[in-house]
């Protein structure tokens, strides 16, 4: 049978070494099915490609096939830390030290020194009185509501919260209500409606990471403690950098002591390896390492991926300079753009979406911009809404002033060259 299935490829004229290729019907029906879906995605125009890069993470890039000397603007590489020596060095030392990886789950035998030492630090830097960390904030998003909540409870989410907050609430048995971005308004309404249920949590994103808006959490903790509901933020594009001393969205508006859950990453600011984690109150961190699921089945987090966050929150601790550049550079940016006559939405936040409407013009502007030297993503729809594509810019520290300004006279020349600017 094998050597038929072979001879079949031959003759359709595919190559492939995969031995997902059998002749039974089922096998070929489902292969039709999938190059069926993935023609559907080609044809609506939203394949997304994967530029690889041949460099470390920076604000300077190697591309295959693209020449070197990219400009870097696409990346949650806020701080700089991704490739930062000394994170590097911490990541070698502590693989040096503690091997490639616990080939277990924390519970059985993959707790070391350096994962509740990383988690006690997590906490400290939250001022909360726990974390627990996982493989990913996705897993953290996974893992928490389903832990949390029955269907006695209810969960009231932005409804432009991250997919995997609303992936994670899908999960859970409690009743869901979603309200509009950012809109007090309808939270209220919907917290009135939830006032039959026994525990009310509210989730949102504290900046959100297409538009570099922030949640009005002075707003959403006042309606939380006159609705009496508890509320949760999930801080990937926030930690680190946020607020006077880079703690996040809550230190940025003086809600630290009304939040109570924290989710974040570890695969963004803080030096960019991987993994995430929940920081709240002691008894919560207690139940999650008993019932959330990608916690208790899922392999520790490897020891050099611990050293980089370990050593990146070391560095914030120490000083918040890294975060003042970050924010000196993405007002330079803002200010640079909006004078050039662009429209970047959000309000002071890295995130910088410059916002074009059509979609192929954000396409075609995103390549023209490449051609530049210059790497930006354009999105639309499905992404973003229809008629709100845009080309979405992240600012780091370790950009220079002269990248900023090359950024910007880039997007100058491709804007009047495409008509988005007069
Ligand atoms: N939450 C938000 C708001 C995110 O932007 C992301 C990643 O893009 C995640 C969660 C998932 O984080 P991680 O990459 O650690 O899984």
């Amino acid at each position: 049978m094998w050597r038929g299935t072979v001879a079949r490829v031959l003759r359709s004229g595919r190559t492939g070494n995969s031995r997902f290729v059998s002749g039974t019907a089922a096998v070929v029906e489902f292969r039709r099915r999938l190059e069926r879906e993935l023609e559907d995605i080609r044809g609506a125009g939203t394949w997304k490609s994967e530029r690889i890069i041949s460099s470390r993470q920076g604000p300077h890039l190697r591309l295959e096939g693209g020449g070197t000397g990219i400009l870097n603007f696409c990346a949650n590489n806020y701080l700089g830390l991704s490739s930062h020596p000394e994170v590097i060095r911490a990541a070698v030392e502590a693989l040096e030290k503690f091997g490639a990886g616990l080939s277990s789950v924390r519970f059985i035998c993959g707790t070391q020194s350096i994962h509740k030492d990383l988690e006690e630090k997590i906490a400290r830097f939250h001022q909360r009185e726990d974390a627990i960390l996982y493989a990913s904030c996705f897993d953290a998003n996974a893992g928490i509501f389903e832990a949390l909540l029955t269907p006695e409870d209810a969960v009231l989410s932005d409804e432009l919260n991250h997919a995997s907050i609303i992936d994670g609430i899908r999960l859970c048995k409690a009743n869901k209500y979603r309200y509009k971005h950012m809109d007090m308004q309808d939270l209220e309404a919907k917290l009135q409606d939830a006032q039959k249920h026994r525990l009310r949590l509210v989730a949102t994103d504290g900046a959100f990471s297409m538009d570099g808006d922030i949640a009005p959490l002075r707003e959403i903790c006042q309606l939380a403690q006159k609705y009496d509901a508890l509320v949760f933020i999930d801080e990937c594009h926030a930690t680190g950098f946020l607020g006077p001393s880079g703690r996040g969205t809550d230190e940025l508006l003086g809600v630290m002591d009304k939040v109570t859950i924290i989710n974040s990453t570890l695969g963004k600011a803080l030096g960019g390896a991987a993994g995430g984690y929940t920081t709240g109150p002691k008894p919560l961190i207690d139940l999650l390492r008993q019932r959330s699921r990608p916690y208790l089945f899922s392999n520790s987090l490897p020891p050099a991926v611990v050293g980089c966050a370990s050593k990146a929150l070391d560095l914030l601790m120490e000083s918040n300079a890294i975060a003042q550049s970050m924010a000196a550079k993405t007002q330079r940016f803002r200010s640079k753009m909006t004078a050039a006559g662009f429209t970047i939405s959000g309000k002071d936040h890295p995130i910088c979406p410059v916002m074009l409407g059509d979609a192929r013009l954000a396409a075609v502007m995103a390549e023209d911009m490449l051609n530049r030297g210059i790497y930006v993503i354009g999105f639309s729809y499905p992404v973003v809404p229809k008629g709100k594509a845009r080309i979405r810019v992240q600012i780091s520290a370790v950009h220079s002033d002269e990248d900023i300004d090359r950024c910007v006279d880039a997007f100058t020349e491709v804007g009047r060259k495409h008509g988005a600017l007069p």
